[in-house]
């Protein structure tokens, strides 16, 4: 069981921000920090970097006991650069690597087992010991931080969703097309929101940001101004 989290072990804010893939999280989470000077924390990140571990040491998905004894042993961490995080795998540099269409095909499987959850979780709240953070995922909002000062839920159709996936595709030289981007998705839509333990869901107290036509810094500016507006009222 993951232990309930106790507000006073945190020193900073947390904003929280959750959302199916390719609703914006990650642009927008990495901005706002940026803009805030708070910490980004990629949940995503962690559990693919536990992924490509078993994937390059042949553990199998379903083997819940061996990528839990690996997610308790390995140390994933963050270093914050002007392009953005960069992403450790012990001392290993995986920020490219993590983005593989391999490891993207496998990572709703290795997150689904409830160890590596346990495990992950453990981690992600010893980062937001550090300060002030922006973190964002599927179950920031619900399970690791149910306490966070905000919380949103970003949304946007599956089809804006699947292009803005083809375009980070395009960037990373990768040949994909815009009909395997929308099977990629729905079948990892329903994985993440389907899933036994911290499935995808929004929590009632979540403010819901459909992202389908609006522009990144429209996103962000929409989440600063509410943090500008619910940090005032404190
Ligand atoms: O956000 P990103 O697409 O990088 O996440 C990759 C996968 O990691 C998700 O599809 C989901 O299976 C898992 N994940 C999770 N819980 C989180 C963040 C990501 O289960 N908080």
């Amino acid at each position: 069981m993951t232990k309930p989290y106790k507000l006073s072990a945190l020193s900073g804010k947390v904003i929280a921000i959750d959302g199916p893939a390719g609703s914006g999280k990650s642009t927008t989470a990495k901005l706002l920090a940026l803009r805030m000077g708070y910490v980004y924390l990629d949940t995503g990140a962690m559990y693919r970097a536990i992924t490509l571990y078993a994937l390059r040491n042949n553990v199998a998905l379903n083997d819940a006991q061996v990528l839990t004894d690996a997610a308790n042993k390995i140390l994933i961490r963050f270093q914050a650069e002007s392009s953005g995080n960069k992403v450790y795998l012990n001392d290993e540099d995986v920020t490219l690597a993590i983005r593989s269409q391999e490891v993207t095909a496998s990572v709703s499987e290795v997150s689904a087992h409830p160890g590596v959850r346990e495990a992950m979780v453990r981690q992600q709240r010893q980062i937001a010991k550090s300060g002030n953070i922006v973190a964002e995922g599927r179950d920031t909002t619900s399970v690791v931080f149910p306490k966070a000062d905000i919380k949103i839920y970003l949304d946007a159709s599956l089809k804006e969703r699947a292009r803005r996936r083809l375009l980070d595709f395009v960037r990373m030289n990768v040949d994909s097309s815009l009909d395997e981007q929308i099977h990629e998705l729905t079948h990892r839509d329903a994985f993440d929101s389907n899933r036994k333990h911290s499935p995808l869901a929004k929590t009632g107290d979540s403010i819901v940001i459909d992202t389908t036509n609006l522009s990144v810094e429209e996103q962000v500016e929409r989440i600063i101004k509410l943090v500008k507006t619910r940090f005032m009222q404190v």
